[in-house]
């Protein structure tokens, strides 16, 4: 595919900039964008980053709510009931652990605090515990952001999680409708679309995002960052893909850190307003471009990913201010931190089982 020129670029940014949709070629010309002129597809989507979110980026942090148990089959997973991966096994934590955490979250200054737990989807007991976890996290931070990831959702659950203080439910589509059957057998791409509906129509905001470096093609690439659009996902994490060994996807690892900047870049071109969040293998696959990502997307987890190490918390922040950009939620100048940098945020989580 013939490659935009300059003048076009410009043309799309603004396009982008005003809420209009890309065209598919629009969208595979990003994707294809040679690596010696990157910089000007990174300027133009810094723009769209800019005109929506300034210089802010939000900072969330990752609780392994319940580990290694999911009777769920995606390849991609070390908690599937497939992977060999040596994690960690245990049921809910109890909301004085998810406290702990909370504090550390805060402590890091995270503006979100993500409880995700490897399951199907909750039954009753979960939905309980929940409760009971979000109650108490909201009432020692009401600003605390709380965000949970608990599977396929049934009717009535998405409704009682809003009433317990949940803000948003995160359910990622990860990946294009074709290509889905081929990294997952247990649940559908459709059953995925339909727990982000439900949670929307409870008033959650939905976070949905996807994976890369699963073996998926450009026209995967675009489908879902389109079908983020459509959604309506005011949350949108953009994983690369960590292939941890145990799992069927253990040896994929075809990502190159430009290739993973053109899809930052394409998505925030074509979901301009929404949060775009480098979430699990930022430092693996962007490595030195990591601060370049920081132009385009505006929001990263700290801390550790679920089951696989990240950055220390301080080098986050560090990189964050080095940039001139600003934590949101903080009141600091550029370069100056308002609060000493805290040690690397230490996710050992406790197993207890309730
Ligand atoms: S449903 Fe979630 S926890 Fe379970 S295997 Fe799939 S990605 Fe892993």
């Amino acid at each position: 595919m013939p490659v935009l020129e300059k003048s076009d670029l410009r043309a799309l940014g603004e396009k982008s900039r005003a809420g209009g949709a890309l065209s598919r070629e629009e969208a595979r010309a990003v994707l294809n964008w040679p690596e010696n002129e990157l910089l000007d597809v990174v300027a133009e989507a810094h723009r769209v980053r800019h005109q929506h979110f300034g210089q802010k980026v939000k900072m969330n942090f990752l609780v392994n709510l319940q580990s290694g148990l999911c009777p769920e089959d995606c390849s991609y997973c070390s908690q599937s009931k497939d992977s060999k991966a040596p994690v960690e096994k245990y049921r809910l934590l109890s909301s004085d652990d998810v406290l702990d955490q909370a504090d550390r979250a805060v402590a890091a200054g995270a503006a979100r605090l993500c409880l995700v737990a490897a399951m199907r989807g909750p039954g009753e007991r979960e939905m309980a515990s929940l409760d009971e976890t979000v109650r108490k996290v909201k009432e020692k931070y009401p600003r605390l952001e709380v965000c949970a990831s608990m599977g396929l959702l049934k009717e009535g659950q998405a409704g009682r999680l809003k009433s317990a203080g949940v803000d948003a439910y995160n359910h990622n589509l990860n990946t294009s409708e074709r290509h889905y059957e081929e990294i997952c057998r247990t649940h559908t791409h459709s059953d995925r679309l339909d727990t982000i509906e439900k949670a929307k129509a409870a008033g959650l905001s939905p976070c949905s995002g996807a994976i890369f470096g699963m073996g998926e093609t450009q026209d995967d690439i675009i489908d879902v960052a389109f079908r983020l659009r459509e959604v309506g996902a005011d949350s949108i994490p953009i994983n690369f893909l960590i292939p941890v060994p145990g799992t069927a996807m253990a040896r994929h690892n075809q990502l190159s850190p430009t290739d993973c900047l053109k899809i930052l870049c394409l998505f925030r071109f074509v979901n301009p307003s929404m949060e775009i969040r480098i979430a699990g293998g930022r430092e693996r696959h962007l490595r030195s471009l990591q601060a370049l990502g920081l132009y385009v997307a505006n929001s990263i987890f700290i801390g550790d990913y679920l089951t696989t190490k990240g950055q220390a918390a301080s080098a986050d922040r560090q990189m964050i201010l080095d940039m001139g950009f600003e934590i949101e939620g903080e009141d600091n100048a550029p370069g100056s931190p308002t609060r000493p940098l805290p040690d690397p945020v230490e996710m050992v989580t406790r197993a207890t089982r309730q």
